[in-house]
């Protein structure tokens, strides 16, 4: 009753100030000085419905959404931010889809073992070619396969991987470590760090030549089971030009840990004590003896383009330093149809509620005073195929990493109404979560840790492209942790969550609906006005914490960052 009475109150304000206000878009929508629920239910509804055909990349539904996004900035007033004073940043995208059946066979001496795509494997390729073999290469067992300078730990050693086969346990060394272990605490103890994700296994298999990386799948190290794991069926999206120093391994996936098992005790190992060995700082990656491995991939190449979307707000004193509020455009096409017959996968909650959000923070913010640092509002693609729009950004970007600020990335926003608190993704990473929690008292409000941080959240959303470059960044995302609701408290966070993702999530079911709630949506994105605000007008650089994996790279230039 409390709750409607204040949804009322809330629309009738929106409803005088619009009157007073001059008409900005085509929706009949609210354009007062307070996010509004009517415009984000337009904009949602807009972006979500058929006629944008799921908006996946590289489709009819990117033309349209593309478009529509650069018409609601122009609308605001808002300058192009895209490349040569355009709105948009193109990226080259490239598609590979390994082709049934694979042979993936190991030689332990006498013995064979051959993998199965699906069943005991599940492998892909980042790289161009149409054929990738390998006949017989060394096979080295890396451990968690962890180089980090700053805690003193380097599971390579001396090795050689070029041309070889590496294989990998999943998450970091101190992920199972018992309190006693020299190990523990130095990973985030059962927070995943990013030298838990397989993404970085990768990344580092690559940088040393290696022709692939097979990480051994654990369901509870790596946050899900089985059937997730397998679920690529051979198809990587990609950046379609890569950094030609560094090309991507050839193949790369998981191994099934029965696979795994037999192949270690066929070959003379123990791999359960080499997991207990692995978490010592001592362990040393080595060729296992006896051991090849040899593979012939046929492989569906294909490249297209797509953009990100960028408009900015200049700051009036000290337009080079960039504050970024981000979401992502894209969402899953159209797929088979669901128990409804619907197919268009239209992604309303994820992420065209974030986008929406964006775009409302662009027009108050677009109506305020200029601030004396820049906003750059960022809409990126293929956030669904592995967080290519804005790894594209963070590798080539429009605005220089070093100067820029910050980064605010909305990527999903729970519907079910006003929250008494907020979600924290990554604590302990940077003292922007110092500001969330100030900002989120004065709105009466508490900070809540994510429920799994085993999981790394913070590794799987596009703010990670900045942090990876080295920019402090704060996520909210609304399936992180169920927030204690001011209707039904954390039972009904929780149950609005299990809904979502056990429903809708990434389904034709993740619709716009007339049951959404966006007061507890509006109270997060009001707090990234308030911080945006607030640095935007501050001469202050946010920070890594101590201990973050970020925090080095953001001192190299720091420099660069001097008044
Ligand atoms: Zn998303």
């Amino acid at each position: 009753m409390r709750l409607r009475r204040l949804l009322i109150f809330f629309q009738s304000v929106i409803l005088s100030s619009s009157m007073l206000a001059n008409s900005i878009a085509a929706e009949p929508n609210a354009s007062g000085d307070a996010i509004s629920a009517s415009n984000l239910n337009a904009i949602v509804q807009t972006l979500s419905s058929e006629a944008f055909e799921g908006r996946a990349p590289g489709t009819p539904g990117e033309e349209k959404t593309v478009n529509y996004l650069i018409d609601k900035m122009a609308a605001m007033g808002l300058e192009p931010g895209g490349t040569d004073g355009s709105w948009t940043q193109d990226v080259a995208m490239m598609r590979t889809q390994v082709k049934s059946p694979i042979a993936m066979t190991f030689t332990t001496g006498p013995g064979r073992l051959a993998l199965e795509q699906g069943i005991s494997a599940s492998i892909d390729t980042a790289g161009s070619s149409t054929r990738v073999t390998a006949e017989k290469i060394p096979v080295v067992f890396v451990g968690f396969g962890t180089h980090a300078p700053e805690q003193d730990w380097d599971d390579y050693g001396d090795i050689d991987l070029k041309g070889k086969l590496a294989i990998y346990l999943v998450n970091d060394p101190d992920f199972a470590a018992t309190p006693e272990e020299p190990a523990a605490g130095r990973f985030g103890n059962r927070r995943m760090t990013y030298y838990g994700r397989w993404a970085y296994k990768y990344e580092e298999a690559a940088r040393r030549g290696a022709f692939g990386a097979l990480v051994i799948h654990e369901t509870e190290a790596a946050g899900y089971d089985w059937s997730v794991a397998a679920a690529g069926a051979g198809e990587n999206v990609s950046l379609g030009v890569k950094n030609p120093a560094a090309p991507p391994i050839k193949m790369q996936g998981w191994i099934h840990n029965d696979a795994a098992t037999r192949l270690f005790t066929q070959a003379g190992y123990d791999l359960n004590a080499l997991r207990v060995a692995a978490r010592d700082p001592e362990f040393r990656a080595f060729e296992m003896k006896g051991t090849h491995f040899s593979t012939e991939l046929e492989v569906d190449v294909t490249q297209f383009d797509s953009r990100n979307v960028l408009g900015v707000i200049k700051g009036k004193a000290r337009p080079n330093e960039i504050l970024m509020a981000s979401a992502h455009w894209d969402a899953y096409g159209i797929g088979a149809p669901d128990k409804l017959g619907r197919t268009v996968r239209g992604g309303a909650n994820d992420d065209a509620l974030g986008s929406a959000g964006i775009l409302e923070l662009a027009r108050i913010l677009a109506r305020g005073p200029a601030l004396d640092r820049s906003v750059v509002f960022a809409f990126w693609t293929a956030e669904e195929a592995g967080l290519v729009g804005s790894m594209a950004y963070a590798e080539d970007p429009v605005y220089p990493l070093e100067t820029t600020v910050a980064n605010f990335t909305l990527d999903i926003l729970q519907t079910a109404g006003a929250a008494r608190d907020v979600i924290l993704v990554g604590k302990g990473q940077s003292d922007l979560e110092d500001d969330l929690a100030r900002h989120a008292q004065n709105q009466g409000r508490y900070v809540t840790e994510e429920t799994l941080p085993e999981n790394g959240l913070f590794y799987r959303a596009d703010h990670f492209s900045m942090a990876r470059g080295g920019v402090p960044v704060l996520l909210i995302m609304g399936i992180a942790g169920g927030s204690d609701l001011v209707t039904g408290g954390r039972a009904a966070g929780e149950q609005w969550i299990a809904d979502y993702v056990g429903n809708c999530y990434h389904k034709p079911c993740d619709a716009w609906s007339d049951n959404w709630d966006l007061t507890g949506a509006i109270q997060d994105i009001e707090l990234f006005k308030e911080l945006i605000m607030e640095l935007g007008n501050s001469t202050r650089w946010p920070e890594w914490k101590p201990g973050s994996e970020f925090k080095g790279l953001r001192d190299q230039s720091s420099e660069s960052r001097s008044h």
